[in-house]
Parts: structure tokens; C-alpha cells; sequence
């Protein structure tokens, strides 16, 4: 599969990629490209123009700013797997990072690109011979949706893995652009629409993630925080699935992956959870509750009632190993 044809071009600092993304007509960012590249293969996603941000030093390492943990958003995910500082503090983010797709993957991507990553649906990420017998769906240009006869919505899934750990380690991202640098919570950079599922300017760089101290594992109270997922394929496969659960004594945080249109916490699973001990009276308890008031539609193979069971399992399994 060939890619179509596009411009590139490589600026060698932040505010050079800004001022490409705001004037060259139709550019995109490109990190790693193991997401986009793809989508270009497919036809499903056809920028004019890359603008790489690979030689932008501004997006480069993880260090210390008032307390925080400031980890930039070219950082690879083998870079994010491989800190130590990150794997004491803040194991859930590690671990997700470690179960990115596959080796390659995990080289060349990197932090921003993966929370980045579209939305996706087994009828959109499809080459164009497989698309072409059927209607265009919302997603691709068209006015139907294969997996919901809803009018005007598109159900496309988000299946990034190092968000839902994220979210539960209270994270926020900064982002800079033409008007400036922004930094906001994570959870407010997914619009909740799975045909345009980021609200992020097309000319806005996702700079730097930022995790508070008080999320970090700490040595004197019960807790920490993991992630787990269950993949087709484990090797390299996204999540059907994918679930993050922090914990600090009676305080405990869950966010799921692969079941709507952004990622999530899941917020009547912590509603039950607010004030009390974990055991595994109450996990077994509340589980459950994991996919009230999530959106799950036949966007993968797999039928909604297996990914309910999933969510229900998964978050049993991440709590129950920080007990
Ligand atoms: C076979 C296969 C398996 C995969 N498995 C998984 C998986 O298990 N879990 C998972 O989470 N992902 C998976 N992926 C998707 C992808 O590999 C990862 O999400 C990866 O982390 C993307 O990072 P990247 O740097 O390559 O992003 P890119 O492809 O470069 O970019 C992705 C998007 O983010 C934008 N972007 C990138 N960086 C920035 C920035 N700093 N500021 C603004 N916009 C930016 C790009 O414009 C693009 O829209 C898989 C992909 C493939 C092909």
C-alpha cells in the first residue's frame, strides 16, 4: 500500500512548527507516524502537507518543574517504559507505554501522538477497496454510519492506551500554538465526537504532559496505580479494552480505553468507590458498575456484552493487584 502524495517539511524548533502548521495549507503534524502514516495508506486520512516534529528540541525529555512531572510530548514510548523515575512514580503510565502495539511501534511513537491517535471503527480503518462497496460513512466524508442508525453521529472509538492512565494520574497537557501556550486537564483534550475527537487547533502543538506530585506512588500509604488491557492479539494488537485504576488509601481513581469515543473515568464506578477501603468485598461489589454510563457500540468485532463483562473484569483485575 502506497502512501499518496504530500509535501514535508521539518522544522527545527517549536516556534518554526507552529508558524509551518498556521501557514502552509492543510499541513499536519507528524511524530512518529505509526498512527497517521497508516491512516494515509488507507486514504482515510489525507493532509497536504507534514510538518515533523522530530528535530523539535521543545518536545524533548522529563524533568522536575515545581513538584510536577513534566514529561515532553515527543518523548517515545520506549523512552516513557524505560525511566526509572517514572516507573517508581507513576507505574501506570509505564506500563501502558509498554503494551503500545509492538516493538516498532514503541520506538518511534511517542507520547503526544499516542494520546493523539484518531478515533477508530472496523468500517473506517479499512483501504479504500474494502470501503468502496459500501456507502462513505460520517467519518470518511459520507452521510452514514454503518454501526448506529443514529443521524448525523459517528461512533468511532478511541483506543489510545497511555490516556486512561493518564487520566487517572490527574494529568494535564500543554499545548501551544499561534495564540499562545494553554495547559489544560487531559481529560478536556477529547471533545467526546468520534468524527473529530480532539479539540486541539490544527495548528497547536501538544507540547508537554504534566503529572502532579500527588499522583505519584507514594512508599507510606496503600496503592499506586496500574493499567491492564485486553488486546485480540497481545503482541501488537490496541485494546479492545483497556482499564487504569489509582489508588491512595481510601481515595481510588478508574478510567477506561476502547469503549467510547473518548477515553473515560468512570465516574459511577468511583462514586461507589468515594470514602471507602478497597478489599475485595468492594471490588467485587462495585465491578459490575464499570461500564454505567459509557457508549458502547459494535464499533471492533467484539459484542457490546463482552466488552461490558471486560470492563467489569479488567477493573476487578487492576484493583485487586493493589490491595
Ligand atoms: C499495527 C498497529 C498497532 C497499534 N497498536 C496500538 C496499541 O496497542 N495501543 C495504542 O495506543 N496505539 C496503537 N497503535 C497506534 C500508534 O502506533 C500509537 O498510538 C503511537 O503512539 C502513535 O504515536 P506517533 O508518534 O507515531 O503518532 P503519529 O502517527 O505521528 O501522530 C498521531 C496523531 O497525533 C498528531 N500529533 C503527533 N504528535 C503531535 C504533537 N506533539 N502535537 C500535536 N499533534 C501531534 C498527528 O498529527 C496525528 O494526528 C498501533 C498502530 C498500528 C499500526
Amino acid at each position: 500500500m502506497r502512501l499518496p502524495r504530500f509535501e514535508y517539511y521539518q522544522p527545527g524548533s517549536l516556534a518554526e512548527a507552529v508558524t509551518m502548521l498556521s501557514q502552509v495549507p492543510g499541513a499536519r503534524p507528524v511524530a512518529g507516524g505509526t498512527d497517521l502514516l497508516v491512516n494515509m495508506k488507507h486514504r482515510v486520512e489525507q493532509p497536504a502537507a507534514l510538518v515533523s516534529l522530530t528535530r523539535v528540541s521543545e518536545l524533548a525529555g522529563v524533568r522536575l518543574e515545581d513538584g510536577a512531572t513534566v514529561i515532553g510530548g515527543g518523548v517515545t514510548l520506549k523512552h516513557v517504559q524505560h525511566d526509572e523515575g517514572l516507573k517508581a512514580r507513576f507505574p501506570a503510565l509505564t506500563q501502558a507505554a509498554s503494551v503500545v502495539g509492538s516493538y516498532r511501534h514503541q520506538t518511534m511513537g511517542t507520547l503526544a501522538g499516542n494520546l493523539l491517535q484518531n478515533t477508530r471503527c472496523r468500517f473506517f480503518n479499512q483501504s479504500v477497496e474494502w470501503r468502496s462497496v459500501r456507502a462513505l460513512c460520517y467519518k470518511a466524508g459520507g452521510d452514514y454510519c454503518h454501526v448506529m442508525k443514529k443521524e448525523g453521529v459517528c461512533f468511532c472509538t478511541y483506543h489510545g492506551d497511555t490516556a486512561a492512565a493518564l487520566l487517572v494520574l490527574d494529568a494535564e497537557v500543554r499545548v501551544e500554538g499561534p495564540d499562545g501556550v494553554r495547559q489544560f486537564p487531559l481529560a478536556q483534550l477529547y471533545s467526546g465526537e468520534g468524527k473529530a475527537p480532539l479539540s486541539l487547533g490544527s495548528a497547536e502543538v501538544l507540547t508537554a504532559v504534566i503529572i502532579p506530585d500527588s499522583s505519584a506512588t507514594d512508599g507510606d500509604t496503600a496503592g499506586g496505580s496500574t493499567y491492564v488491557k485486553h488486546a485480540l492479539r497481545g503482541a501488537i494488537d490496541f485494546p479492545i479494552v483497556g482499564a487504569a485504576v489509582w489508588r491512595n488509601g481510601d481515595a481510588t481513581r478508574v478510567a477506561f480505553t476502547g469503549v467510547d469515543r473518548s477515553p473515560l473515568r468512570a465516574t459511577v464506578l468511583e462514586e461507589a468507590l468515594a470514602g471507602r477501603a478497597l478489599t475485595p468485598a468492594v471490588i467485587e461489589e462495585v465491578a459490575p458498575l464499570a461500564p454505567k454510563g459509557v457508549t458502547i457500540t459494535r464499533t471492533t468485532v467484539q459484542p457490546g456484552s463482552f466488552k461490558r463483562e471486560l470492563m467489569s473484569a479488567l477493573f476487578a483485575r487492576a484493583a485487586g493487584s493493589l490491595l
